[in-house]
């Protein structure tokens, strides 16, 4: 698939180049938050390193690399260059640090609380010297039944390394825990009507679910993230016809509408290829924010037919036509979508779609292509209910292994973590498919 975890060999030419130019629409609101991370090879008392020297040569790449794919890279882009990690130290990374602790039973906690203690050693404080702290080991002896853990939000991630680098799928997706998103789920409304909704799986809109790196994060999570202001999310309180540029990618204009819906919200995006993003996604989808907690959004399906990663179904599959909400007094119409714009129809307090004139706003799009699928309709039990405001612990079940196969990569397990105090998401991108378990504590 997308990950090319293994001998990757790159030698680290510095620091990527980040100074993206502040886009026309998107105000100077704050500087470009650069984000001091601290990737750190550790090694165990009874586990080495196979090849340590090609741990070390793709380290630095794999954070602060000049590849389009690298951490900084990734965040850069998808951010719009408001945000991106930097070396906390010049050498760029540290180790291998030989820990006296044996790698049995995924000892997380200890890796954490001696990698710090011995970074204390050396000199160097958490949160002035490094803001963030990327613990990287090999995975051979621990059993840990995860490629990468986070902290949700937080300052750490674990990467539980097979090979000798790890790749954006992994490091883009716990980086995107830190930053407070949890795995986006998939709610199947079908016929669009949002009364009646089930879980069903995961997303593929983002990286922090089934899309990989080729979706960055969907446009709850760059809310969440502070990422959408200056006029590129739009909180929609009249109703009206709207139109939406491609979520990801150069210049201005809406990214994003934001409904009341009930008490959760609505958010509507238009995806289309730009820049590294969205080759194989097109179209206006939508997702579910449970109590405005953006970083815990559910993809909403309107159609039987699931758009995964490893499935050749058209980029639109999952791309709505039209939402109903009878409880908030909701409706949502696609008008028009394609060629990197999109129209959108909203209608609130009853108002009835028909009497949305899209005629104004016919002409700008210049080769309309149409939406998705024609939903089919029918309605299922089950509002959908989902998570909880502040840090949910995010965890998958072991089903996801079945079609994870098909993968071929590095088929690695991710279960149930065990839990306890700290936040801590299990994060393996490739590993999500159809079905997922989620257990909060
Ligand atoms: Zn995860």
């Amino acid at each position: 698939m997308k990950l090319s975890a293994l001998g990757r060999i790159a030698l680290a030419t510095g620091i990527a180049v980040l100074t993206t130019a502040m886009l026309p629409g998107t105000p100077a609101s704050a500087a470009p938050v650069k984000r001091k991370i601290l990737p750190v090879l550790v090694e165990f008392n009874d586990a080495s390193f196979q090849f340590p020297d090609k741990v070390k040569a793709s380290t630095p790449d794999t954070y602060f690399g000049a590849k389009s794919d690298s951490a900084a890279s990734f965040l850069s882009e998808v951010s719009r260059g408001q945000y991106t990690v930097v070396p906390a130290i010049k050498e760029q990374f540290l180790g291998p640090i030989k820990l006296d602790l044996s790698a049995a039973g995924c000892p997380q906690g200890k890796i954490n609380q001696m990698t710090r203690d011995e970074l204390a050693k050396r000199g160097l404080v958490a949160g002035k010297d490094y803001e963030s702290l990327s613990i990287v080991f090999p995975a051979q002896k621990t059993e840990c039944p995860w490629a990468g853990l986070a902290t949700l939000p937080g300052p750490t991630t674990w990467i539980n390394l097979y090979g000798t680098a790890s790749g954006i799928d992994v490091v883009g997706h716990e980086l995107g825990h830190n930053l407070g998103f949890g795995h986006q789920g998939r709610v199947q409304c079908t016929g669009g009507n949002l009364g009646a909704c089930k879980e069903a799986g995961a997303s593929h809109t983002s990286i922090m679910a089934g899309g990989y790196r080729p979706a960055g994060f969907s446009a709850p999570e760059m809310i969440r993230a502070g990422w959408l202001s200056g006029g590129a999310s739009v909180k929609v309180t009249k109703s009206g016809v709207y139109t939406l540029r491609s979520l990801h990618g150069k210049g201005s204009g809406v990214r994003a509408l934001d409904i009341a819906l009930g008490g959760d919200r609505l958010v509507i995006e238009y995806r289309h290829a730009a820049g590294n993003f969205d080759a194989k996604l097109e179209g206006v989808h939508a997702y579910r924010v449970p109590k405005g907690s953006y970083g815990s959004s559910s993809l909403i399906d309107t159609t039987t037919a699931n758009k995964t990663a490893a499935n050749n179904a058209p980029p639109n599959t999952d791309a709505i036509t039209k939402l109903t909400d009878k409880a908030s007094k909701l409706s949502v119409a696609v008008v028009s979508s394609g060629g990197g714009q999109a129209k959108v129809k909203v209608a609130l307090n009853g108002d009835s779609l028909a009497s949305l004139d899209p005629t104004p706003s016919k002409s700008p799009t210049t080769t309309p292509t149409p939406s998705a699928a024609t939903p089919t309709p029918s309605a299922s039990a089950a509002t959908e209910a989902m998570g909880d405001s502040s840090e949910p612990v995010t965890e998958t079940g072991p089903e996801e292994l079945t079609a994870a196969a098909e993968d071929s990569s590095t088929a690695l397990p991710l279960a149930a973590a065990g839990g306890g105090a700290a936040l801590l998401a299990v994060g393996l991108a490739f590993l999500f498919t159809k079905r997922r378990h989620r257990r909060r504590h």
